[in-house]
């Protein structure tokens, strides 16, 4: 693609950035036909190439965002779908990262959505108060259709998503020691919404590493990844939380050393694997967050380089739903079906599994009307494959599938963990039943929970 950017503009770093992604695009549009929106929606500016036309004209021509610009903008969820099909490897993602900074920097939304986004950026980050929201919301949540009758989509949204929040079962601890020799050190990103949602997926991570002799730490000054705040153009927020990231981690590494920092919500890992872009102009932390971009691993990811234990369950069918963030934003495809076949589970991919479940971070939320559309068209294919339980590397996923199906949906670290020695996830109910025969040893394992941890 031809672009017209003046020597002037090209001095900025991030319109540098842009015009090398624009320049790669050919127009050849393959990117539509995977793009969710315009599956769902059929209108070109809802497309990739869509959107790339509008973002390059804006910047191009140094305009102040349009109301019609922010409405295709808005509309992405940023599934990063477009870049698996694109054949010209355009890097649709850092393109739609500027462009959402350049409409936060220049457009005034209307009160309402001000107040939406200021809400969601202030609550979600924040453990404590994102606890005391949700518990409010699933008080509430009887309400979601009353609110929905009166055109008042996002907060029908929000009550819809609550759930009674649970205690983080890693309690205070931040160092768990290894089972046996030590022959890892890795820290953990325990995440803003994990320990508030479903605090099972990081204690049954912390289960997992220990128990094959990897050292866990949670070190101090970690928190939200900022990858909330980063998809609604909050770029300064967003900095300010990565630095924060980076500076405990590099102590940590400079500390007691790290082999790798774990992620169990693919959101936050593709955030953080790309901080070392994010603060790439910043002088002081370019360095530190490229090597610690260097050293994110999905939990999957970091697994499959282990030698694991002897499977001891063999036989659920498994649908495993991959996030988008991790297909898409990770490249990371076959580790965790690969680690679940060999744990003896029955692992089937979900037809158009390309396509997002309409989580997206707050999209389910500010977009609530196409978000259900592909929750129920996720949730139709996935009932077709009839599975035991629905597996997805992240919270978002996780909840937003939840709140469609009887089946029930846990992260593939805690079926892992299960698999190899530790509790069944509290989340499979009877799931196993009719495969089981097997549950002797299980309920031994369900009391030893968390006793390895300090
Ligand atoms: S990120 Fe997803 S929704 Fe956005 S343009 Fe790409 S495929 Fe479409
Ligand atoms: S597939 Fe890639 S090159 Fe083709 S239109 Fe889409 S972004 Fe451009």
């Amino acid at each position: 693609m031809q672009t017209h950017f003046t020597l002037a503009q090209l001095a900025d770093p991030d319109i540098a950035e842009s015009n090398k992604i624009l320049r790669a695009c050919v127009h050849c549009g393959f990117c539509t036909a995977t793009c969710p929106t315009y599956v769902l929606l059929g209108d070109e500016l809802d497309s990739p190439r869509g959107r790339i036309y509008l973002i390059k004209d804006m910047l191009e021509n140094e305009r102040p965002a349009t109301a019609d610009v922010v409405k295709h903008v808005d509309r992405c969820l940023s599934c990063l779908a477009c870049m698996t099909t694109c054949p010209s490897g355009v890097h649709y993602m850092h393109l739609v990262d500027h462009a959402r900074a350049h409409v936060e920097k220049t457009y005034r939304r209307p009160l309402p959505d001000r107040l939406l986004r200021g809400l969601l950026a202030t609550l979600l980050p924040n453990p404590a108060l994102f606890r005391g929201a949700l518990f409010l919301g699933w008080l509430a949540r009887p309400l979601a259709p009353v609110f929905g009758a009166l055109g008042l989509g996002p907060v029908a949204a929000m009550l819809r998503l609550s759930r009674r929040p649970r205690r983080s079962q890693l309690g205070a601890a931040r160092v768990f020691a290894p089972e046996g020799p030590r022959r890892g050190r890795v820290a953990l990103l325990s995440g803003c919404a994990n320990d508030v949602l479903d605090p099972a997926i990081n204690a049954a991570t912390v289960r997992i590493l220990t128990r094959h002799g990897i050292e866990v730490v949670i070190p101090q000054g970690e928190g939200c990844c900022g990858s909330l705040v980063h998809h609604m153009g909050r770029e300064d927020e967003a900095h300010a939380r990565a630095r924060a990231n980076v500076d405990a981690w590099t102590a940590e590494i400079e500390g007691g050393g790290l082999d790798a920092i774990v992620i169990n919500a693919s959101g936050c890992g593709t955030t953080v694997k790309d901080y070392g872009f994010m603060l790439r102009t910043d002088g002081a932390y370019a360095a530190k967050a490229a090597r610690v971009s260097g050293l994110a691993r999905d939990i999957c990811e970091y697994l499959a380089t282990l030698p694991l234990a002897e499977p001891a369950r063999k036989g659920l069918v498994v649908a495993y739903h991959a996030a988008c963030s991790l297909q898409h934003g990770q490249r990371i495809v076959r580790q965790p079906k690969d680690l679940l076949s060999k744990m003896g589970f029955t692992v089937k991919d979900v037809p158009e599994g390309h396509l997002c479940c309409g989580s997206a971070g707050t999209y389910n939320i500010v977009h609530a009307d196409i978000a259900l559309r592909l929750r129920d068209r996720k949730i139709a294919r996935i009932e077709q494959l009839a599975p035991d339980v629905i597996a997805a590397g992240n919270i978002g996923c996780m909840t937003q599938i939840a709140t469609g199906t009887a089946i029930p949906v846990v992260h593939p670290v805690e079926l892992l963990d299960w698999a190899t020695g530790g509790p069944k996830p509290a989340g499979l109910g009877e799931a196993d039943r009719k495969n089981s025969g097997r549950d002797a040893a299980a309920g031994e394992r369900q009391t030893s929970g968390l006793a390895v941890l300090q």
